[in-house]
This record gives C-alpha cells, sequence and structure tokens, in this order.
C-alpha cells in the first residue's frame, strides 16, 4: 500500500507544558481509515494537528505524499488544502455569518471563480445533507449541524486525507451515528480518514487500523481486533475493552472455540451464537426475509412511498447523505441510519423483510455485505432491486 503519510520519530513539548509526543513513528496508508486511540491528554490532538502542520514537531518530520513537509506559507497552504482538519468544537472552525459563506472561506481564498465557488460550496453542502443551509446563520444550527458545516468547509477543498479530532464529542447518539456515516461516505468516495478518540465503541468496528497512545508513546497499533482483544493492552492504556469483545472473551472463557473472525457488530455475535450453539441450530428456521433495495437515484419518493406501502416491510433503513435528506424532506420514516446494511441482516435472519434505500455509490457495498454474510452463515438472504420491480409494478 501507498504511504500517503510517514510520520517520522517526532517528539513535541508545549512550551511551559509536558512532552506532549515522544519519539513518536507510524505510516499512513492512501485510503486506510486510522483510528488514533487514547485517554485524555495522551497526545492525540498534539498529533493531529501535525498532520496538516499546525504544529511543528521539535524533533522528526513529517512526509506528505513522500516529500518532508516545509512549513513556509506556500507549502503550508498547499497541505492544508490536501489534509483537511475537522476540530472537536466546530465553534473553533465556523467563522462567517452565513453557511454559505463559511463553506466558501476557502474556495474564495483558492482564487475560484463565482460560478466554481457556487458549484463546489453546492456539491460540499450537499455531501453533508445541508443543501438549503446555505443563508442560515451557523451559530443557530445544533452540534451535529454545526459539525457538517465544518465538514463542508473542509470538502469544499477537495482534500485527500480528512483528520478529525474526536468527531462526535458532544453529540447525542443519534448525530454521531450520522457523522460515522459521512465519515464512510467520504472514505467511499476515495479518501483517507484519521479520526482520535477515547470512545473503543466507536473506534472498534470502524476502524481499519487502530494505533493506541498513551503519555505522549505509542502502545501498540495493528487492526481493531489485534489492539482492543488484549486485555493487559487495553488496561495499560486505561480503557477499557469494547463490549462486544467483553462478551465474546466471557463465552471463550467458558469453553466456545475460538473463531477465525472477532464479532464486530450484534449480527456478527449472533452469527457466532448461532454456529456453536447446536441448540439454536436444531430449532432453526433458516428461511429469511428480503431486502428490498431501492436506488434513490433512479426511483422518485412518491414511487418509493407506493413501494413501502405496497410491500411486506418490517424496517427501513437509509445508507448515505442524499438518501437520508430525500427520506427527511419525504417524511418517510427511517428505522435505521446507521449500521444499515447488518441491520437489515438481523430482520432477515428473523424472517422478516426490510428496505435500504441509497444512492449508487453504495449498491455494492450492500451486495458484497450481504453475498459476504449469506457466504459466512451459509444462508440465502435475498436483495431485490426495486427498481426492477417498480418498471414491473
Ligand atoms: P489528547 O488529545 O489525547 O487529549 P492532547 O494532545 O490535547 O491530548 O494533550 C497532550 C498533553 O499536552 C496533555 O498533557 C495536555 O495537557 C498538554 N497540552 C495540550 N495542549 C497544550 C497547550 N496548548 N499548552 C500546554 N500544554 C498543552
Amino acid at each position: 500500500m501507498n504511504n500517503i503519510i510517514e510520520i517520522k520519530n517526532i517528539s513535541y513539548k508545549y512550551p511551559n507544558g509536558p512532552d506532549a509526543l515522544k519519539n513518536i513513528s507510524f505510516s499512513i496508508g492512501k485510503g486506510e481509515k486510522i483510528a488514533l486511540v487514547g485517554p485524555n491528554g495522551a497526545g492525540k490532538s498534539t498529533l493531529l494537528l501535525m498532520l496538516n502542520g499546525m504544529i511543528k514537531p521539535d524533533l522528526g518530520e513529517i512526509h506528505f505524499s513522500g516529500s518532508p513537509v516545509r512549513y513556509d506559507r506556500n507549502n503550508l497552504r498547499e497541505l492544508r488544502r490536501r489534509v483537511g482538519f475537522v476540530f472537536q468544537n466546530p465553534d473553533s472552525q465556523i467563522i462567517a455569518p452565513t453557511v454559505f459563506q463559511d463553506v466558501a472561506f476557502g474556495p474564495v481564498n483558492l482564487g475560484l471563480s463565482k460560478d466554481e465557488i457556487k458549484s463546489v460550496v453546492g456539491d460540499a453542502l450537499s455531501a453533508v445533507g445541508l443543501k438549503g443551509f446555505e443563508r442560515r446563520p451557523p451559530h443557530q444550527l445544533s452540534g451535529g449541524e454545526k459539525k457538517r458545516v465544518a465538514m463542508a468547509g473542509i470538502l469544499a477543498m477537495s482534500p485527500d486525507v480528512l483528520v478529525f479530532d474526536e468527531p462526535t464529542s458532544a453529540l447525542d447518539p443519534a448525530g454521531s451515528e450520522d457523522i460515522m456515516e459521512l465519515l464512510d461516505e467520504m472514505h467511499i468516495d476515495g479518501r483517507t480518514i484519521i479520526i482520535s478518540t477515547h470512545d473503543v465503541e466507536l473506534a472498534y468496528p470502524w476502524a481499519d487500523r487502530v494505533i493506541l497512545i498513551q503519555e505522549g508513546e505509542i502502545l501498540a497499533e495493528g487492526t481493531s481486533g489485534e489492539v482492543f482483544y488484549n486485555k493487559s493492552l487495553v488496561k495499560s492504556a486505561k480503557l477499557s475493552m469494547p463490549v462486544l469483545l467483553d462478551l465474546y472473551d466471557g463465552l471463550v472463557e467458558r469453553g466456545m472455540p475460538e473463531s477465525d473472525n472477532l464479532p464486530k457488530s450484534i449480527l456478527d455475535f449472533i452469527h457466532l451464537l448461532y454456529a456453536n450453539s447446536s441448540d439454536i441450530r436444531n430449532t432453526e428456521n433458516m428461511d429469511c426475509g428480503i431486502i428490498y433495495l431501492v436506488d434513490a437515484d433512479r426511483i422518485n419518493p412518491g414511487e418509493i412511498k407506493s413501494l413501502i406501502s405496497s410491500l411486506e416491510i418490517n424496517g427501513i433503513g437509509a445508507m448515505g447523505s442524499k438518501a437520508k435528506m430525500m427520506a427527511d424532506i419525504e417524511k418517510i420514516e427511517l428505522d435505521y441510519t446507521y449500521g444499515v446494511i447488518d441491520k437489515c441482516l438481523l430482520k432477515s435472519i428473523n424472517r422478516k423483510n426490510s428496505m435500504i434505500i441509497t444512492t449508487a455509490g453504495m449498491i455494492k457495498r450492500v451486495y458484497d455485505r450481504v453475498l459476504e454474510f449469506n457466504q459466512e452463515s451459509m444462508r440465502d438472504i435475498t436483495i431485490r432491486n426495486c427498481t426492477e420491480i417498480n418498471t414491473k409494478l
């Protein structure tokens, strides 16, 4: 894998402050989803601020796209365009009196024409589900909406890498789920995403790779399973094991054979219980519910509503900001907005039908996940593409 960022032997001490980072080295591959995890004060924010040159290390070097970061004005400007940084508190980032002006700030500074600015700001606001918010004053928005404005401001610069310091702090559970799903969308669009968090429940299912940091040093790095399924490591980082791994560990201690794949979702966990309990297997009905798939780019909202009323559906989920925004405008009540595919798979194994509303870019993801689950669980869950059903109606 190509590395987009390399951190080489970095140390940093705040003036009149502690040694915040002590000889840290690691690499970030293009297209990775990385979580920097550690307790408060571990040095996560300091490290992230170095990724786009906001803090210069005392010792060591950072390489971006193969070249060492230089701290002159022109190089820093280019680095900050390519590595977007979303602060923990969106109030630190939002500066303009309207949402449009705020998101336009970067493109204006890049010298884009009026039409180009209108177009990139429009695209960025759509991507974060805030179309129609252009004239709103940011200070009147909710915490989650402000965070989206800050994200749109970064997206308007077309960065390759997105850095989020504690992306869900101060958000309620639904707001947190929405932001995590947005991060996934940005990743599907081909970007490298790095977050910091002390929330192991958030990092474990999301990250490809976890870097555990404590007192300015890297304690461990590896896949999220390798790092979090290690009791002593998690304990020495003053964190706790994710609940699913704790439950899994409890069952393994009581004699359940270890599985090749650690459970990352409730669906994985239930599958593990099925696989290991002959009682459950023997009484199990292998019939499955259907997942109806709607491409919101190809079916209009009226048709989606008529599908919902004509089909026997027990849960509706939307994936992606465009689909969610459409559901919101059209008052289609959603049961799931995060982890949608797994939640619909769960419905299916409970012999209930569900619907996933999404847009073109995500459809392959639905098919891939359902196929993978069918192979693992030896089931035959069917996806029915509603574009085809609709032409037959
Ligand atoms: P984290 O993001 O993991 O909570 P930080 O990077 O914010 O950790 O902080 C690392 C260490 O540096 C902590 O001991 C913190 O108190 C200290 N620190 C952070 N910012 C400053 C600052 N501006 N001045 C002095 N010390 C700071």
